[in-house]
């Protein structure tokens, strides 16, 4: 536990058994309820799934609805505030029809609704949010498709909100609201001065994509009053950021906001609603500070800060309290979904060892290198050792590409190399102080796990953004991990990597993880890709997407579950469909050329119908490494 810190960003979901295995209570409203990832690991091939695998735990998802609208409304009680809250899932976070479908339902007796931020999600909650008393809220660029849409929304009684991101949106609403005859429900996005903190903080400030000014605002207020439309504003949006690290952030922009829905009310407008946007970070790092990947509050405070914030403001300047409206996707949806992937092969630069012995007639950078191995246990300087032996290492591939050592002097040389690079760690361990040059020692030999799975597809962000995602391995985590590494994946691209861990209190570019047994299988979770990592995968190396596994609790028995639902991920055939490919005709064409052999007697009739079948069985298979 402490090396992996699972409690601290599992937010209650997750913890190492007695066992070693890692453990999921889905519901956290059952504290009993245990779930053994080893158990689901044994489900899933005994149903024959491939991995890697999505597993879903829905349950996860209904606790993330409850425990946000719970605490808004404990919180409205506790504050005494007049307005009530209405949340909304936006799509965008996590697009996947049985995550909105168990949103939707986690969240009926809520009115918890949907936010939708282009023409195709806009489709998708028109016909998924059908609960009256819950708010669609439009953001996004409209065009004039999309405010038809909205309007067809209205005339089925839909609480929709259309919410102006730029000033021609508002001219396009207008005139199609006259022309159809609908009256919308009209919100507008204010671009904030405050700027948000951590990786998103460009959602706000000037150069901000979305929104209006506050000339912008007033202007489209007066307008939609001199159209006869005034009563139809009713919200006041802002986000100033996904992930936001820095409770002060929140508490800045409640307060801007604040101030502005007061004097739009001074101004006659008199909204409904005050729309917070998301923003509500996940601490992926389970540090709990400011960094990138963490955020150093909890839900209650950000809650508290929200409703108790913007009381205080409508308070002084005496105002009603608006309705309360947010747009968290990250926090609904990161803990619900982790990947699961097999190790399946270990890459060390230093495994390949020669024969290193003396000969008469050997290069002199040979010889030296050996008498810096025999050297390292009468020498106090180990520095001067590493630079030494970093130099002829250097030489030496300057000299073979000149021809004046040979390929197996290299070998030689590069095998004396690490021999000595392991025996200077190992002393290491024992020093106070380790050079600069030598910390990277740990690193340089530690292993490189390949795991079969893409990082384009399953981990987006870790490659885009530097995003840190806890990796632990599932089982074994009772036993002292001996070897440090870092994770490959299986695309063709040296960007398929990750090196940046969650490790104890902290971040580290090696994972402690276990020395892998003849036969094992040894599994990995990538933990916390519900939210964007889910849908933004690529079909870099044409992966595709992965099987996924629903799970599900039993109410009746805690320690057990179900597997509710089996999505089969990418087959070859899908993928290259994709990417316009007509695999019927591949099969053909491949066909033809196996035929032409036969024809020729290169290929065997009966062998030639196999390789035709294996081609074909191919196409149909999963797009990942069969182990
Ligand atoms: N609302 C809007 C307008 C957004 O742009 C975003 C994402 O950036 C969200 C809501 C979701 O934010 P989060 O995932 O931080 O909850």
């Amino acid at each position: 536990e402490k090396l992996y810190g699972v409690t601290r960003w599992g937010g209650g979901y997750f913890e190492i058994g007695p066992n070693g295995n890692l453990h999921v209570t889905p519901d956290v409203s059952n504290d009993k309820m245990r779930i053994d990832f080893n158990d689901v690991i044994a489900e899933i091939k005994e149903e024959g799934i491939q991995f890697p695998v999505v597993l879903r735990f829905h349950d996860i998802l209904r606790s993330q609805v409850a425990l946000l609208n719970e605490t808004f409304i404990k919180t409205i009680e506790e504050a005494n505030y007049q307005g009530n809250y209405r949340g909304v899932y936006p799509v965008k976070v996590n697009q996947m029809r049985e995550v909105v479908e168990e949103i939707v339902d986690a969240g009926e007796k809520y009115n918890y609704g949907l936010e939708a931020g282009s023409k195709a999600e806009l489709l998708t909650v028109l016909a998924y949010n059908t609960n009256h008393d819950s708010l669609t809220i439009l953001n996004g660029y409209k065009d004039e498709e999309f405010i038809r849409l909205s309007l067809l929304a209205r005339k089925l009684g839909r609480k929709v909100v259309v919410v102006i991101e730029k000033f021609s949106e508002l001219l396009m609403l207008i005139k199609w609201s006259k022309k159809l005859d609908i009256e919308p429900i009209i919100g507008l996005r204010s671009k904030m001065t405050v700027k948000g903190r951590g990786k998103w903080e460009g959602s706000a400030g000037d150069r901000a994509k979305f929104g209006l000014t506050i000339t912008e605002i007033i202007n489209a207020a007066r307008l939609l009053e001199a159209e006869g439309l005034g009563h139809c504003f009713k919200l006041l949006h802002f986000h100033i950021g996904s992930q936001l690290t820095d409770i002060r952030a929140v508490k800045d922009a409640i307060n801007e906001g604040a101030m502005i829905y007061a004097e739009l009310h001074h101004l006659g407008f008199k909204l409904d609603y005050v729309d917070v946007g998301g923003g509500l970070g996940i601490d992926y790092d389970g540090s709990k500070s400011t960094n990138d990947s963490s955020m150093n509050y909890n839900i209650e405070e950000y809650v508290a800060d929200v409703v108790f914030g913007m009381k205080e403001v409508c308070d002084l300047e005496k105002v009603p309290h608006p309705t309360l409206v947010s747009e968290s996707g990250r926090a609904i949806t990161a803990h619900h979904s982790c990947v699961v992937a097999e190790i399946v092969g270990e890459i060390r630069s230093n495994s390949a060892t020669m024969d290193t012995s003396y000969l008469a007639d050997e290069h002199i950078l040979v010889t030296n290198m050996r008498l810096l191995v025999t050297a390292i246990d009468n020498q106090e300087n180990l520095q001067e050792i590493f630079n030494d032996a970093s130099q002829y290492k250097e030489q030496a591939a300057a000299a073979f590409k000149l021809r004046v050592i040979s390929l197996e002097e290299l070998a030689k040389i590069e095998t004396l190399y690490w021999q000595i690079m392991e025996s200077l760690q190992a002393k290491m361990q024992s020093q106070k102080f380790v050079p600069e040059d030598m910390q990277e020692l740990d690193f340089s030999l530690s292993s490189q796990y390949l795991c079969n799975f893409s990082v384009f597809q399953s981990a987006a962000d870790t490659w885009a953004i530097d995003q840190v995602l806890p990796i632990v391995p599932l089982t074994r985590m009772n036993e002292r991990p001996n070897v440090n590494c870092s994770l490959v994946d299986i695309t063709c691209d040296s960007d398929g990597k990750i090196d940046q861990f969650v490790l104890g209190k902290g971040i580290s570019n090696v994972l402690p993880m276990h020395k892998l047994n003849k036969g094992e299988e040894y599994h990995l979770g990538m933990f916390l890709t519900g939210a964007y990592q889910d849908v933004m995968g690529d079909m870099h190396n044409l992966f595709g997407r992965l099987n996924e596994v629903h799970i599900f609790s039993h109410d009746d028995d805690p320690l057990d579950f179900y597997i509710e639902e089996v999505v089969t991920g990418s087959s070859v055939d899908d993928v290259l469909t994709i990417m316009q490919y007509h695999p019927k005709a591949m099969a053909q064409s491949v066909k033809k050329l196996i035929d032409g052999q036969i024809a020729k007697g290169t290929i065997k009739p009966r062998e030639g119908v196999k390789w035709t079948d294996f081609y074909e069985d191919c196409l149909k298979g999963y797009t990942y490494l069969k182990t």
